[in-house]
């Protein structure tokens, strides 16, 4: 339970040139990412982000440094839910769900991590059981992937990053969201003006 993107890779191995232009561009939305508070860490919130040639690792930031100033609980986004929030001087709280509460923009309490968005280029034989289909019910074939953001700021990077692997991953890539087309406006917005791609993302089905 908590806000959640998912998606589900077909292939075990990503061409390293497909790998190494789904990295730059990226690598290219950090300082963007920065700007708007949002500092990325490693998988565990700590350090920094893992962002080299074999793999794409990275959490929000866990001592983020920013108030915890009240309890959000399992905090899902309102339905016109958008941008980041100042936690110093806004107070985006809005009616509870039976979890926690709903949010209006991306928030911490206190905590800027919640899960590893892990991406790597080739799976280990170990890691990976490609027991899962994006269409099929009881299919096979794909790797299920998940990443709990729970609408914290690094939610944004997490989005964006997505958009850029279906940018270039294409078909062999299926993302799906527990949020709507709304919620992925801010993704589709700073991968336009910083790539020049991603207003047209739809989500799959
Ligand atoms: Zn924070």
């Amino acid at each position: 339970m908590g806000y959640t993107h998912y998606w589900y890779r077909r292939d075990r191995e990503i061409p390293r040139n497909i790998f190494n232009a789904i990295l730059s561009d990226f690598i290219k939305l950090v300082p963007a990412l920065e700007d708007f508070g949002i500092l990325l860490a490693d998988g565990h919130g700590k350090g920094v982000p893992t962002l080299d040639s074999d793999l794409i690792s990275f959490n929000g930031k866990r001592r983020c440094g920013h108030p915890a100033s009240y309890e959000l609980g399992i905090a899902w986004p309102t339905t016109n839910a958008g941008g980041i929030a100042n936690p110093w001087r806004e107070d985006v709280r809005s009616k509870p769900w039976f979890g926690g509460l709903t949010i209006e923009k991306r928030i911490c309490a206190g905590d800027c991590s919640h899960e590893t968005c892990y991406f790597p280029r080739a799976y280990q034989d170990d890691e990976a059981s490609f027991d899962s289909h994006p269409g099929k019910r009881e299919g096979t074939g794909w790797q299920f992937e998940c990443c709990k953001t729970a609408y914290k700021p690094y939610d944004l990077a997490v989005t964006a990053f997505l958009v850029i692997a279906k940018h270039h991953l294409k078909e062999s890539i299926h993302v799906v969201s527990d949020g709507v087309t709304q919620h992925w406006a801010d993704a589709r917005i700073i991968c336009t003006q910083h790539l020049s791609y991603g207003i047209d993302f739809e989500l799959d089905r």
